[in-house]
């Protein structure tokens, strides 16, 4: 099959490469010369693992290409996916205009028939409105689709060749044929369905997997005053199938470029529609809330930040990306400048997409681990990453001025703790105190 990516992101890029490995002739499109440049040389503008490898593989194949001229690649293409950002509105609407210029810019490109699939997370009714600007500009046969995405970033090649399952939106059958063709060697869940509902799936999963967190981040709020741990109620509940275990980590909270927009995209659309989505309220107020317990915490335990010398451990909304979108680090650091402290932050990979969201001359950029709690009065951890979560504690307690630790993830375990001197603050397990 031919198939043309529009938007090289995080979405475009790992579904182009997939579909390539799997047997197709693949053109990612982007608007950004210095991305198709980056990439042209063999190189990934995300940190993603895995992809790279697989990437090169299919250049060197060549079954994947990567081009700024969709007019070179979709009126050969069969299907044409639409991969580029729905960023939020201030009203919390998703921002349709990327979305609506590649419909256009489509429009002018395809020659015969060609599956136009969206499968950018847009409110219901998109679809249409991409079917209509396409129509009003060609007479060329088409078809609109909704295919919408559930990679989660750091895991997302692992995730585009292993997907739990597939939704597939489609009025017409012969659509519906060439996604069947298409995903059938990934997964045999496919579910197909109309292009409203399976638009709705993508919001109704996201704001389902929000509110589990935030509905565990509340429970760890109340462990912690009635002497609770929340690990354990966590697991407790998670043997429980109709529950199930992922999605319970107690935290600071979710951030990322999906469910914070995705949960305020919802409250609007049923807004627009006059429904007051109160659950979903809740929880995007409980999730920010939760960032603030690591501030709590700190000043519980030193009384005030003025100069106090702060590690941060992990800058990326989660761990294995480079992601800062909407990332806790990015209130929580900004908070303690505000406090008049003084943080030394380390991420793997997200230090300079961080800088270039928040800078501060009271921040230092530290090589690693071990030298962001140099001399520090605290540590707060943010991110999970593994080099955090393994790290030999005994020597972070000998470099540090005052041994606090606050972990904002739960990644320590009791036994481990007691073999240092920490004075240990997690969220929800006050017995680790
Ligand atoms: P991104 O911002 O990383 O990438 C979007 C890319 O599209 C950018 O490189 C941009 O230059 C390009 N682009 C925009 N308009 C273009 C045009 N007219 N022609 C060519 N290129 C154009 O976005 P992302 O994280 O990949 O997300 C894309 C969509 O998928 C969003 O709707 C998002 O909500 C959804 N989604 C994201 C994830 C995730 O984990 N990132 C998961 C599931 C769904």
């Amino acid at each position: 099959m031919k198939i043309t990516v529009i938007g090289t992101g995080y979405v475009g890029l790992v579904s182009g490469v997939c579909f390539a490995e799997i047997g197709n002739t693949v053109t990612c499109v982007d608007k950004i010369p210095a991305k198709i440049e980056m990439l042209n040389h063999g190189n990934v503008p995300i940190y993603e693992p895995g992809l790279q490898e697989i990437m090169l593989r299919n250049v060197e194949a060549g079954r994947l290409s990567f081009t700024t001229d969709l007019s070179s690649s979709v009126p050969e293409s069969d299907l044409i996916i639409i991969a580029v950002g729905t960023p939020p509105l201030p009203s919390g609407e998703a921002d349709l205009q990327y979305i609506e210029a590649a419909a256009r810019e489509i429009a002018l490109s395809i020659d015969g028939y060609t599956v136009v699939a969206v499968k950018s997370t847009v409110p219901v009714g998109t679809n249409e409105r991409v079917n209509s600007i396409i129509a009003s500009l060609t007479d060329q046969p088409f078809a609109t689709a909704s295919m919408p995405e559930f990679l989660r970033e750091g895991s997302a090649v692992k995730d585009a060749f292993n997907p739990d399952r597939l939704v597939i939106g489609v009025e017409s059958q012969q659509a519906a044929d060439l996604l069947l063709e298409l995903h059938t060697p990934l997964t045999e869940n496919l579910v197909v369905t109309d292009i409203r509902s399976a638009e709705m799936i993508k919001y109704a999963s996201n704001a389902f997997l929000a509110t589990k967190i935030s509905f565990i981040n509340e429970i760890a709020n109340i462990c912690d005053k009635v002497g609770a741990d929340v690990d354990q109620v966590a697991r407790g509940m998670g043997m429980d199938r109709r529950i199930g275990a992922s999605f319970l980590n107690a935290g600071i909270g979710y951030g990322g470029s999906c469910f914070p927009k995705d949960t305020h995209a919802l409250i609007q659309i049923a807004g627009n529609v006059e429904y007051d989505f109160k659950l979903l309220k809740s929880v995007v107020e409980v999730n920010q809330s939760q960032r603030w317990a690591v501030i709590d915490k700190l000043l519980d335990s030193l009384g005030t930040l003025k100069d106090k010398k702060i590690a941060v451990w992990g800058l990326a909304f989660k761990p294995d990306t480079d992601d800062v979108r909407e990332a806790p680090s990015l209130e929580i650091v900004p908070k303690l400048v505000e406090f008049g402290a003084l943080p030394q932050v380390f991420d793997p990979v997200a230090a300079d997409n961080f800088r270039r969201e928040y800078n501060h001359p009271a921040i230092t950029y530290a090589s690693d681990a071990l030298e962001a709690a140099r001399d520090c009065d605290a540590i707060c951890l943010l991110t999970e990453w593994g080099e955090f979560v393994n790290i030999d504690l005994a020597e972070v307690e000998a470099v540090m001025h005052n041994p606090i630790l606050i972990d904002g993830r739960n990644v320590y375990s009791a036994d481990r703790i007691k073999a240092t001197r920490f004075d240990y603050h997690s969220m929800g397990r006050p017995s680790l105190l």
